[in-house]
């Protein structure tokens, strides 16, 4: 199916700087295996938005308008989501198929997601951009929902096959989550590990997004309401 179509949430210009070098364009996939408690993009699992699927060439031709900006400026495109290594045989065939325009794709994922996903883009990919979420284990679990070891072993295999210059580690600064200096911990330990490269950025509050359904909206609204009682509990 993934070969056929990729279900498409939205579709971002004329980025610069925010997900890979030079102009890019950030392509949205619907689908996350995470349900992280303030997420920021229900919609990309709300399956009452219905998304639109686009086939490698479509997509191609949705994007070519910025041709010479990326090539230009050295940038590209931008898989992101949810979790666009949900469809890492679509993106495999795109990237194949077009690696010639010479155009850099860049990858942005929680790595939450089998191996042979990840291995289906390794050869594709100039820069992997990682959603950390948190480097302790309980704090990830209880905050995502996912499997601690699928994200930390797949981040170290990744680093193992290309270095960390390739990789931009995303540390959000999550409300309701991180106390103190936990974030700035949380980066002291992937540098121990050998990393690089950061991000350190307050989270956006998810209460100031727009949500695009009524689905999405009592979505955030279901993830953000023990997130508040935990808070109010914490300062009663
Ligand atoms: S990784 Fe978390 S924040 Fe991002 S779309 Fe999935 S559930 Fe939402």
């Amino acid at each position: 199916m993934d070969e056929a179509g990729l279900p498409i949430l939205a579709i971002q210009r004329l980025r610069m700087t925010t997900d890979g070098t030079g102009v890019t364009t950030l392509i949205c996939s619907m689908g996350c295996p995470l349900r992280c408690r303030l997420c920021i993009n229900p919609a990309s699992w709300d399956k009452t938005v219905p998304g639109e699927i686009l086939s490698v060439d479509e997509l191609y031709e949705r994007v070519k308008i910025d041709n010479l900006y990326f090539l230009t400026t050295n940038g590209g495109l931008t898989f992101g989501g949810g979790e666009p290594l949900l469809h890492s045989a679509f993106l495999k065939s795109f990237m194949e198929k077009y690696r010639e325009t010479n155009w850099l794709f860049n990858l942005e994922s929680s790595l939450n997601v089998s191996r042979k996903n990840l291995d289906d883009v390794i050869p594709y990919i100039h820069d992997f951009i990682i959603d950390t979420k948190d480097f302790n284990e309980e704090r990830y679990k209880a905050y995502t929902g996912g499997e601690y070891g699928i994200f930390f072993e797949n981040l170290m295999y990744l680093k193992e096959k290309v270095g960390p210059d390739r990789i931009l580690l995303r540390i959000p600064v999550i409300p309701f989550l991180h106390k103190g200096n936990e974030a700035e911990e949380n980066r002291a330990e992937f540098e121990k590990l050998g990393f690089t490269r950061f991000d350190v950025f307050p989270y956006v509050n998810p209460e100031n997004r727009k949500p695009i359904s009524e689905k999405a909206k009592e979505n955030r609204e279901i993830l953000l309401k023990p997130a508040k009682e935990e808070l109010a509990k914490e300062e009663s």
